[in-house]
């Protein structure tokens, strides 16, 4: 489903079924900016015909919150200027050189390179996985880059984050909403989530600092300011610090 959030804001929700996660977009006077590229060709296309029922023009940007192929591996069907942190890119450069088939698959979920959870779902999304394009990026940045769209701005930020060394959130203040991609959620190292207390305490500073009533994260439904904060909270009060 494809909602509008804001005036300037609307999403398409996550599918957990083949991990597609929430796709975003933002209307500027000028231009118009997505926020993750889709899991496939397929999730991507989706994305542009919901644009087009609601008569909402294609996106001339495209924003990359993190290189997991469930938020980049869409890219090659867009007609957008991608933009992505340099880590991004140089994790994509990766993926784009590796060959896709069900064989590949199966040996990369052996050597762990891709992780089970992940093998899953590409399995599901992707019934020919030689299907597979990896586009890479065209502009990077490190640290932060703003975009005047036009009317409003969109600020991307490269935070340490629990998640990934990649995760940039894209801040739009005039909308005082966060897209954080999956940066909130854990780490999926080889099958099992892990926490990171010292990153999440790092990530949850810099958030404090920044003006937002809304949050989007990667797979769920858009949640209050208040509720991911006391989430954070919870997850910190299960990990207590090393050095007590
Ligand atoms: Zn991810």
């Amino acid at each position: 489903m494809f909602h509008q959030f804001s005036r300037r804001v609307w999403y398409m929700d996550h599918d957990e079924a083949s991990d597609r996660p929430v796709l975003g977009y933002v209307r500027g006077d000028r231009r118009c900016l997505m926020i993750d590229a889709g899991n496939s060709r397929r999730h991507a296309e989706e994305f542009l015909t919901q644009l087009e029922r609601s008569r909402l023009p294609r996106p001339g940007l495209v924003a990359l919150t993190h290189s997991h192929w469930d938020h980049c591996y869409g890219l090659h069907a867009l007609d957008a200027v991608s933009i992505s942190c340099t880590a991004t890119l140089r994790d994509l450069e990766r993926d784009a050189a590796l060959s896709w088939s069900s064989d590949d698959l199966r040996r990369y979920g052996a050597e762990g390179i891709v992780p089970q959870f992940c093998e899953e779902h590409m399995r599901v999304e992707y019934p020919q996985l030689e299907e597979i394009t990896v586009a890479l990026p065209e502009i990077t940045f490190e640290g932060t880059l703003q975009l005047d769209l036009g009317g409003c701005c969109a600020v991307l930020r490269q935070l340490v984050n629990p998640h990934a060394p990649d995760g940039v959130v894209v801040h739009l203040p005039e909308e005082r909403t966060l897209f954080v991609g999956d940066a909130a959620y854990q780490e999926l190292v080889g099958n099992d989530w892990v926490d990171h207390r010292d990153r999440l305490e790092l990530f949850l500073r810099e958030l404090e600092q920044m003006d937002f009533t809304h949050c989007f994260i990667g797979h769920g439904m858009p949640m209050p300011r208040s509720e991911l904060f006391a989430w954070f909270g919870e997850r910190l009060d299960e990990q207590p610090p090393s050095h007590i």
